[in-house]
């Protein structure tokens, strides 16, 4: 090689570098952002998220941050698109229990949780509700059993598809009633909610970010939260707990969070997890979320290390539960 080839080469090297660094120090430039929603629009996972892509949008600049509703499979496809996508930081995925749920409810997933993502931290926690149509003839837990007793074989249930948080809590529920039910699986439960109000489906498991404005509203009955404590928010606080009434151990909070491709550079990953810290301490955020029953993430969660370790352990905690109520699902 001729001295004069290898300083054009050298240059050129040289050149693609420091495009590389350049790009990467412009994340995320003019580039929108895609959050990754694995259910409906309307729906609960979509809430956080819309609620998130606007608390994210000033620290990251300002650009465009849009919201895709790759709904579908109990919340797999959208969860395997992100694992597919380029990693460079503009394809996330905002998840929810699933992430820890799937592995064990659904046998066959065509991703892996724990090597196909890099965790940027934690979003929030939020309760589950026990809800029915508005003309279910009973008023309250006690009676909605009775009911249910009388209607064997008869009774449906929604859920978001099989994996789903609405799945996983209708399948421990029929577990520690002792009662099966027939399940409708939707895309999402934001249009298993429109067909909950209008009396297509009996009942549903949800999170209080779906259903807490239609109980207020009066637009759905209201039976029971899954948490062990009662909740806080008006139109919740007087509901009882399903532990209270009886289903010992009954326990299911669901949680979000933000995932990017595995491979998306540690410095984006850091600037999205910086960004994720301040849209977290949003004033704005945190009073939409709180008023939905919903507990922004203030702990160590928030750190990727912290997630990781979070969702390995809810991994462990769901697969015993889930083997023992023999329900799962291929
Ligand atoms: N709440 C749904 C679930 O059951 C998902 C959704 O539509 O956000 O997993």
């Amino acid at each position: 090689m001729t001295r004069m080839f290898k300083t054009v080469a050298a240059a050129a090297a040289l050149a693609t570098l420091a495009s590389g660094a350049l790009a990467q120090a412009a994340f995320p430039g003019d580039k929108p952002i895609t959050l990754v929603v694995p259910f409906s629009a309307g729906g609960p996972t979509d809430r956080v998220a819309r609620d998130l892509a606007e608390a994210l949008r000033k620290p990251l600049g300002g650009g465009t941050i849009v919201v895709d509703n790759a709904a579908g499979a109990g919340g797999s496809i959208g969860a395997n698109k992100v694992a597919k996508a380029a990693p460079d930081g503009h394809t996330l995925l905002v998840h929810h229990i699933g992430m820890a749920s799937m592995p064990t409810l659904v046998r066959n997933i065509p991703f892996k949780v724990e090597t196909d993502f890099e965790y940027l931290g934690m979003i929030n926690d939020v309760p589950m509700t026990l809800i029915g149509r508005p003309s279910l003839p009973a008023n309250n837990y006690k009676e909605l059993t009775t009911w249910i007793g009388q209607n064997k074989g008869k009774v449906n249930l929604a859920n978001a598809g099989v994996g789903s948080a609405s799945h996983l809590c209708g399948l421990l529920f029929q577990n520690a009633i002792q009662v099966d039910m027939t399940t409708v699986p939707y895309k999402g439960t934001g249009p298993a909610m429109t067909d909950l109000i209008g009396g297509q489906v009996d009942l549903m498991c949800d999170q209080t970010t779906n259903t807490t404005s239609q109980i207020e509203g009066k637009k759905v009955r209201a039976y029971a939260v899954t948490t062990p404590k009662r909740l806080a928010p008006a139109a919740l606080k007087d509901l009882p707990t399903l532990q209270e009434q009886g289903l010992k151990d009954f326990q299911v909070t669901i949680w979000h969070g933000l995932y990017a491709p595995k491979g998306t550079p540690a410095d984006i990953q850091k600037k999205l997890n910086d960004a994720l810290k301040v849209a977290l301490k949003d004033p704005d955020f945190i009073k939409k979320q709180e008023g939905l029953g919903a507990v922004v993430v203030t702990d160590r969660r928030v750190e990727p290390a912290e997630h990781k370790k979070f969702v390995a352990a809810e991994i462990a905690k769901w697969s015993p539960i889930v083997k023992a109520a023999g329900v799962y699902a291929d």
